[in-house]
């Protein structure tokens, strides 16, 4: 469940919002229907259904016409049409803001990626991100009375409570994030989530494994985490914070980890920690994208640390394959071009720590959508949220 139904109980625009996904849903799932049929199949007061409509006619997503009902005179309300609609999935990195434009149909239709300067705030990449969102869409000829909505990804986790970015993210200029910063800033409807969330719904909607019934994708980045997809639907737990294998402790006296523990996962295997060590043993600045160029061009320390951090993946990911029994694990991050030098020391730690017969039936993968699969994700989440995805499957 991504953030935007549950937060700000409390909050007017979260209820408005949540009213109008309900009764969208309603007319998807019913076809042209009355006011009052609405009200009926929604459970919402008349008054209230009114109230959304005539937003929704304003966005251009509805329209209405009068009819008769029962002998009385009623406002048959129609979803539009939906050809030429579209979702935008944005995901926020660490560098980076990538961005893609989708049809209902799962075509991408446009797509950029712009680097932005380390330690920029929230409010800082949010201003890049919605000039660059509209240059795409003015480019792409998409007007934006089209968009349904943006699924964003983040880089940390999101208490779902409050729908707010909290400790722990990879950005800490990040933490107080708030969905409604972000509809603020996009002025259309945004679904928030977690990056790997957002990667396990794109592998299981976009990637070669959709349809796969239980997925679990592992994003090796800047931080580690997973996104655990069960039976077609991303689970979040009690309040959203799953997946957090990063912090799976590895080595009792490891390095001081950002979450107060000492060598969890993270301190041994994020690109953080490959980035530090290669640096001091080249004794020159590294970046993400060395460490691949590197191992394969057959550098011994940089084959070292790859090695080294795969196989501590593979033991956390064996703790987790032996709880959940996934039918598949994908590997995703800015590594996934390393391929089998990185699948097959995480297939070892598997191998040594997992129940046998788990291994034997668990596929491990490496990701075929690379780095897009969060922006991926974020349109798919659009798309099921809205009530589209269930008419298209
Ligand atoms: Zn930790």
């Amino acid at each position: 469940m991504p953030v935007r139904q549950k937060r700000n109980p409390g909050s007017q625009s979260a209820l408005r919002l949540s009213n109008q996904q309900r009764i969208l849903s309603n007319l998807v799932s019913s076809g042209p229907t009355t006011q009052a049929d609405i009200a009926r199949g929604t459970g919402l007061s008349t008054a209230t259904v009114s109230n959304i409509v005539k937003v929704l006619v304003d966005c251009g997503l509805v329209s209405t016409s009068p009819t008769t009902s029962s002998g009385r005179r009623a406002r048959l309300v129609s979803l539009k049409s939906t050809d030429g609609a579209v979702s935008v999935g944005i995901d926020f990195g660490r560098r980076h803001v990538r961005i893609i434009v989708a049809t209902l149909d799962y075509r991408v239709i446009a797509e950029k990626e712009i680097e932005i300067p380390l330690g920029c705030t929230a409010a800082e990449a949010l201003d890049i991100s919605a000039n660059l969102l509209t240059s795409t869409l003015a480019q792409a000829g998409v007007q934006r009375s089209a968009v349904l909505g943006i699924g964003v990804g983040v880089p940390g986790p999101i208490d779902r409570r409050t729908g707010t970015v909290v400790k722990g993210a990879i950005l800490p200029e990040w933490v107080g994030f708030t969905v409604g910063m972000a509809e603020a800033s996009f002025e259309l409807p945004v679904y928030l989530e977690n990056d790997a969330n957002l990667g396990a719904l794109a592998e299981s909607t976009w990637g070669p494994h959709a349809g796969t019934p239980t997925v679990v994708f592992v994003k090796i980045g800047t931080g580690i985490g997973a996104g655990l997809i069960f039976y077609g639907k991303p689970y979040s737990g009690n309040i959203g914070l799953t997946g957090e294998i990063g912090h799976t402790p590895i080595h009792e006296h490891g390095l001081l980890c950002r979450c107060g523990n000492r060598g969890c996962l993270e301190t041994v295997a994020s690109t953080t920690i490959m980035i530090e060590l290669l640096s001091h043993a080249l004794d020159r600045p590294v970046r993400t994208r060395d460490i691949v160029r590197l191992v394969l061009d057959g550098d011994e320390r940089a084959i070292r640390v790859v090695d080294d951090a795969g196989f501590a993946v593979g033991r956390s990911i064996a703790a987790m394959a032996n709880l959940v029994n996934p039918h598949t694990i994908i590997v995703g991050g800015p590594l996934t071009d390393l391929g089998e030098m990185l699948l097959r020391p995480i297939r070892s730690g598997l191998e040594r720590y997992a129940v046998p017969m788990i291994v034997e039936t668990t596929e491990l993968v490496m990701s075929s959508l690379g780095e897009r699969a969060e922006a991926l994700g974020g349109a798919a989440l659009v798309l099921q949220q809205s009530g589209i995805h269930s008419t298209l499957t």
